[in-house]
């Protein structure tokens, strides 16, 4: 027994919210794909400071994976998620089934413009548009005050921002730091699918957004940077660089000097893995 309450049909959960928000409490949503790591329960900590009930959401969203191979492989471990959870006694692991969220006869999707053309949205097609529509279906089901999102998905983090603003979803999105381990891997249920052998060299996408973070803020210009960046990731055993770029963090707009709040965002390929990474960079000062 995990302690945790498990409710896996959506009703059931709107029964409990309702009831919860009778009573005036602040409700909390922190939703995820399991497979849970200190990221996640990094999330859910700090919805339990600010939140009187927290609801968990554990669903591997095949509308978000745009291929059917990670689809599969992607760690699905729901047991041990809920006896990770039990010491931070949330009030409910909902996870709800495929039927659940997408049955017969679906059809609406969730597509939020401009924002998801670029980055991670060029190079995996409607991959945006499954993360909006499943995370719209879960704000409106939980009923959430809040929700708690990981700044390692930075672009989701704008992407979900803008959605709930945009629908007039009464839900507040609060961003949350990346968790690391100590090389400075960020921490994702992917870097599970890396061998030991594999894992080696995961550290080097951050070391080198951090080295070109300090070039930057001696003011040299990305362009000047990216090239030497990519060919260091490619020889540390990368074997794609899908990007490396510098962005404005409010649209996502390209920057080649950090003249406004901005972000240095990549995504490489380790041995058939994906692995994304981003950090923010200090703006520089004239
Ligand atoms: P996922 O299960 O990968 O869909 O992630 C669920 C939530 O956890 C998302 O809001 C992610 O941004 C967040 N998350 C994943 N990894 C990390 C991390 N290393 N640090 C902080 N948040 C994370």
């Amino acid at each position: 027994m995990s302690g945790v309450p498990i409710l896996r049909s959506r009703t059931d959960l709107q029964k409990a919210v309702r009831g919860w928000k009778a009573a005036g409490e602040v409700v909390g949503v922190v939703p995820t794909m399991g497979a849970l790591h200190q990221g996640h329960l990094s999330l859910v900590r700090a919805a339990k400071e600010v939140c009187d009930r927290v609801v968990v959401t554990l669903f591997v969203n095949p509308k978000q994976f745009n291929n059917p191979e990670d689809l599969e492989n992607y760690p699905r471990t729901e047991a041990g998620d809920a006896a990770k959870l039990a010491p931070f006694k949330v009030d409910v692991l909902y996870v709800p089934d495929g039927g659940q969220m997408y049955p017969d006869g679906f059809a609406t999707t969730v597509s939020v413009e401009g924002l998801t053309n670029v980055l991670c949205g060029a190079h995996r097609p409607g991959h945006f548009d499954g993360v909006a529509t499943v995370v719209t279906k879960l704000f409106l089901q939980s009923g959430a005050d809040k929700a708690f999102f990981g700044e390692k998905d930075y672009q989701q983090l704008q992407v979900v921002t803008r959605l709930a603003r945009d629908l007039d979803i009464p839900v507040e999105v609060v961003g949350c730091p990346t968790i690391r381990e100590e090389d400075g891997l960020a921490m994702s249920s992917r870097n599970l699918l890396l061998s030991d052998r594999a894992r080696i060299p995961a550290p080097v996408l951050h070391e080198v957004m951090q080295d070109v973070a300090k070039g930057l803020s001696r003011g040299k210009a990305f362009g000047e940077l990216k090239a030497a960046a990519e060919a260091r990731i490619l020889s540390a055993g990368f074997t794609k660089v899908d990007y490396f770029d510098l962005r404005a963090c409010d649209d996502l707009s390209v920057l080649d000097a950090p003249d406004r709040p901005a972000r240095l965002l990549a995504a490489a390929w380790l041995a058939g893995v994906r692995l994304i990474d981003n950090i923010a960079v200090p703006a520089l000062l004239d």
